[in-house]
């Protein structure tokens, strides 16, 4: 008999009609004449309660349907008598299709750490919330290429090993196939990477921009979606070691287009999970809630579904950093040094603190910032007339701090090739980058949104290793 999903059977189910379903056990709870197992695979948050009566021949193998058991059931839908869901299925034929052995299955039907669950990350996908995780996940990816496909962009897959190491300024992996323990050395004693698999260098990608930008110079619009790589050893909530970036490049935009593709691209992706998830969205958000509950009540965040369309519903702040250096100067927690790192003078970085001090405290909404001080952003970004700045922006959001880095992109040759010198980056490395500056070169922008932070917002969830199946962090790469 062929299976039903458990997603459609509770959106089109007909009483009285037979179906197959089968899952994973969540729980079993056994009274003197019937057992009610609930079932979930993976189609939705939600389990169908099966009835099992003891007097079912089969019955005699309820023992083994165990939290984590994979079963298969066969039996009629009916109107269910329980209040938690409308409709049951009545068993008329259970089958084991995978024991799980209950002293060592370590999924219990109770709550869990998300700490517990990280350790047991081959396990955690059948766990209510990261399956709500992994379903919005799903969601926000397809979104994300709906978007583009709807506005005309085309996707490009940039490589992920990668020969220039411009962007990475020493964060990069390094990818090989030389032997460690026998390096071919040079005459002044450094290694020899003719004899290696490329006959160079190579690391993996911290970003696709650099060739998106090329394609884009004869698409017009186009992005690139997918891993990359950081080897900063920075142990916190918001960074991983591989990550997912969703890298837009658009020729002809400049820095206000840019701002304004980048406004409209996360209010969509909002619109869609509230749209298309919320079951997952609301399980989240009580989820929230509970684990809130213990907080005073200024300290508790705003309630997910509230923060979500909050977003949509205002413009986001745009202000550049000299007035954000300004407005942070003046603040309470910089005058009472309340910051770890006090603001003293324009040209400061902002660190994570600072920007959710202007998201969450001063402006109260998201903020795009923009014309960042040239020695802080990267070599490629538009040079400003006064000679100080780039046009740069970061979108800073509630909780996350930073999850768009973008710019107005520097398209004059000579400007840029002065940068290059003066940075000391290698001209080997960026003849074909500085070659699309004298080819038919135009104004143009970009941004990298981070998928994870997006993801993070998304959910409510406070730690990035929660919302990407096999974390990699520094000291951590197991499964
Ligand atoms: P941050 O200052 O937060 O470390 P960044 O300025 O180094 O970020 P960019 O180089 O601008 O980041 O990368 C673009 C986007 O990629 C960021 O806005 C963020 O959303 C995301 N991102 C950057 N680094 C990481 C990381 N280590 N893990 C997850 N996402 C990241
Ligand atoms: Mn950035």
């Amino acid at each position: 008999m062929k299976r039903t999903e458990i997603k459609s059977l509770l959106n089109e189910a007909t009483i009285g009609a037979e179906v197959n379903v089968r899952g994973w056990v969540r729980t079993k709870r056994a009274s003197k004449n019937v057992a009610f197992i609930a079932l979930n695979d993976g189609s939705t948050i939600h389990n169908i309660q099966i009835v099992v009566d003891n007097a079912l021949a089969d019955a005699k193998l309820l023992p083994k349907v165990s939290s984590g058991a994979a079963i298969s059931v066969i039996g009629e839908v009916v109107a269910s008598q329980g209040s938690n869901q409308q409709i049951e299925i009545t068993a008329k034929n259970l089958e084991v299709l995978g024991e799980a052995n209950p002293d060592e299955y370590p999924l219990q039907p109770k709550k869990h750490s998300l700490e517990f669950l990280r350790e047991i990350a081959h396990l955690r996908f059948r766990s209510t919330t990261f399956g709500a995780i992994t379903r919005i996940r799903h969601s926000m990816i397809f979104a994300v290429h709906q978007y583009f496909t709807q506005h005309g962009f085309y996707n490009i897959h940039t490589p992920i090993i990668t020969g220039s190491d411009a962007e990475g300024a020493g964060e990069m992996f390094q990818v090989s196939t030389l032997d460690l323990n026998n390096l071919p050395k040079k005459e002044d004693g450094s290694i020899d990477y003719s004899f290696d698999f490329f006959g160079k260098e190579t690391n993996l990608t911290v970003s696709g921009q650099l060739e998106v930008e090329t394609a884009m110079l004869g698409m017009s619009k186009v992005y690139t979606f997918g891993p990359t790589f950081r080897a900063e050893n920075s142990n916190t909530s918001r960074h991983l070691a591989e990550f997912w970036m969703i890298e837009p490049e658009v020729a002809f935009n400049d820095l206000i287009d840019n701002m304004d593709l980048a406004e409209d691209f996360l209010k969509y992706l909002i619109q869609y999970a509230l749209d298309n998830n919320m079951d997952d969205l609301l399980f989240l958000s009580n989820r929230l809630k509970e684990e809130e509950k213990g907080k005073p009540e200024n300290l508790r965040s705003m309630e997910l579904i509230e923060k979500l369309k909050f977003v949509l519903e205002n413009e986001f702040a745009r202000v550049t950093y000299t007035e954000a250096i300004q407005i942070l100067k003046d603040s309470k927690p910089n005058k009472k040094k309340k910051f770890n790192y006090i603001i003293e003078e324009w040209g400061a970085d902002l660190q994570s603190e600072h920007e959710r001090y202007l998201v969450e405290k001063h402006f109260q909404k998201p903020v795009i910032l923009i014309d960042y001080p040239a020695s802080i952003k990267a070599f490629y970004m538009k040079q400003s007339e006064d000679g100080k700045t780039v046009r740069a922006m970061d979108v800073l959001f509630p909780q996350i701090g930073e999850i768009i880095g973008g710019s107005q992109r520097e398209e004059n040759y000579d400007k840029l090739k002065n940068k290059i010198d003066q940075l000391g980056i290698p001209e080997e490395d960026m003849w074909w980058y500085l070659d699309t500056r004298k080819f038919g070169s135009v104004v143009h922008s970009g941004f990298g949104l981070g998928f994870e932070r997006l993801m993070l917002f998304v959910t409510g969830m406070g730690n990035i290793r929660d919302v990407i199946p096999f974390p990699r962090t520094p000291q951590n790469a197991e499964f």
